[in-house]
């Protein structure tokens, strides 16, 4: 059948990929604007696969069956690589062009590129951006690139106007079994719903408190939508609109900002998944690998530490303000390179995203832009005592620790062996000896760190 809205020409392919929803999505409006006939595909990867942990790929497998029930089963599954898969399925189809929304990675760039070139001879390719508000190059000092200095950016990203919001439209889906009607007008099924309703969960009743509340582990005071921004069971222009309608909106909107920011440098600078931004502030690591093997199993003897690996591990999330914690002391304490951590983290969470991974481990390490400086080494015990000052997370991901006061429960050794055993806990036995003394380790690090300038 000829395509009625472009005649003579085919149906279009959109490609979902971490933009799996129907609403306020660029590629999907696009093609459903244009073509009177559309197919929806996602092709399970398995080189973005195998480097996900459980978490995330649970989280994911869970969109792409949520995607697939909101088309009525007309989501078309493929395995394989995506630039071999993309062009055969466009051309068994006889589409005229193929849709997608872009991503910043480097792995991201390099795929579509092939699968561009793949696509040339066969049909049109559509690229759009549906994963950040405002993408890559809109936002740039006078010179041109990407400004180096958050508050610069969010400036700029404050005056700059929201995108609308990506309408689709009624379509023809072809679906493996044949062709059945789309209706854009169907409100949000399924994970993209649920991820509304966080996000207006949130608007409404943790907003007013989020600047204090967001630092407090214990208790659950952010939005909780990183898993659907990675997956894009939610709209990230969709966020940022809905969080500007209210009043105290802008320190949530500003995180949304950093994501942007960390995206926008990714995408000028690729290399920095894999080196540091300013090489010359990088001190010499120790990388001793017994203690890394304990900061990854959550055996460091620090329980604000170990609580936060122990959350990620059950979970594969981890709170913000613990995860600052979590890789300052990996890189500061242990002088281990960040992209040890970076990897770990980027494994198990189930938001794990290339750009603000990357982009926080380097803020931790110094070594990103506007990072924090490398001199500045957390306590943590300190920040154990000042954000979780009841101990109710520690008892939560450490029972071993449960029966420790609200004092103590911060720094177990400080305890005598009496009034542990009395608690129930034998250092070394039930818990970890520290791993180091945290006055000691900072005096190292500064001294690592003394060396860069040299
Ligand atoms: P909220 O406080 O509700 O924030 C809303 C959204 O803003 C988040 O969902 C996220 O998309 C964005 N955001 C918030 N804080 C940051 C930040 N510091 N940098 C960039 N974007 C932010 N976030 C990821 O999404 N994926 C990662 O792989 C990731 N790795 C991190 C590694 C380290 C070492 C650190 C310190 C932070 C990392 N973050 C990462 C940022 C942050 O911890 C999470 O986005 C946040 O904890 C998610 O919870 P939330 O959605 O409730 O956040």
């Amino acid at each position: 059948m000829a395509d009625r809205r472009r005649p003579g020409g085919g149906p279009a392919v959109v490609w979902f990929r971490r933009d799996l929803r129907l609403h306020d999505n660029p590629a999907w409006a696009r093609a459903t604007r244009d073509h009177e006939r559309v197919a929806a595909v996602y092709v399970v990867d398995p080189e973005l696969r195998d480097a996900a942990g459980d978490h995330r790929r649970q989280a994911v497998d869970d969109a792409v069956a949520s995607l697939d029930r909101a088309l009525d089963g007309g989501l078309h599954r493929l395995h394989g690589d995506p630039r071999v898969e993309i062009p055969r399925f466009a051309a068994e189809c006889g589409a005229s062009a193929v849709s997608w929304n872009r991503d910043v990675t480097p792995y991201a760039t390099r795929r579509d590129s092939t699968t561009a070139t793949a696509l040339d001879g066969v049909c049109e390719r559509h690229e759009t951006w549906g994963t950040l508000v405002h993408p890559p190059g809109s936002i740039e000092t006078a010179a041109g690139s990407v400004p180096k200095v958050f508050t610069a950016f969010w400036k700029r990203w404050q005056q700059m106007t929201l995108p609308a919001l990506a309408v689709a439209s009624d379509t023809t889906l072809i679906t493996p079994v044949g062709e059945q009607t789309f209706r854009a007008d169907t409100p949000p099924v399924g994970l993209e719903a649920v991820a509304l309703e966080r996000l207006d969960e949130f608007l409404h009743e943790r907003l007013d408190a989020y600047p204090n509340d967001r630092d407090l582990p214990a208790i659950v005071g952010t939005s909780r939508l990183s898993i659907d921004l990675k997956r894009g069971t939610i709209g990230p222009a969709t966020v940022a609109r809905r969080a500007a309608e209210f009043r105290h909106g802008d320190p949530f909107v500003r995180q949304i900002a950093w994501r942007d920011w960390f995206a926008h440098l990714l995408f000028e600078n690729p290399g920095i998944v894999t080196a540091p931004l300013q090489a010359t502030k990088t001190p010499r690591w120790r990388n001793d690998p017994d203690e890394i093997a304990a900061w990854k199993t959550g055996r460091t003897g620090f329980p604000i530490v170990d609580a936060g690996i122990r959350e990620l591990l059950a979970t594969g999330y981890m709170h913000n303000r613990v995860r600052m914690i979590v890789a300052s002391f990996l890189v500061k304490d242990l002088l281990v390179d960040w992209q040890i951590g970076e990897r770990y983290f980027r494994h198990l969470l189930a938001d794990g995203d290339v750009p603000q991974n990357v982009g926080n481990w380097q803020w931790v390490a110094g070594t990103g832009p506007d990072a924090a400086p490398f001199f500045r080494v957390f306590n943590p015990t300190l920040q154990s005592k000042k954000f979780d000052p009841a101990g109710v997370y520690l008892r939560r991901w450490l029972p071993e620790l449960a029966d420790l006061d609200d004092t103590a429960i911060h720094e177990p050794s400080r305890l005598g062996p009496l009034a542990l055993a009395a608690a129930g806990v034998t250092l070394g036995v039930e818990y970890p000896q520290p791993l180091v003394d945290h006055a000691d380790a900072r005096q190292r690090a500064l001294a690592a760190y003394e060396q860069t300038k040299r």
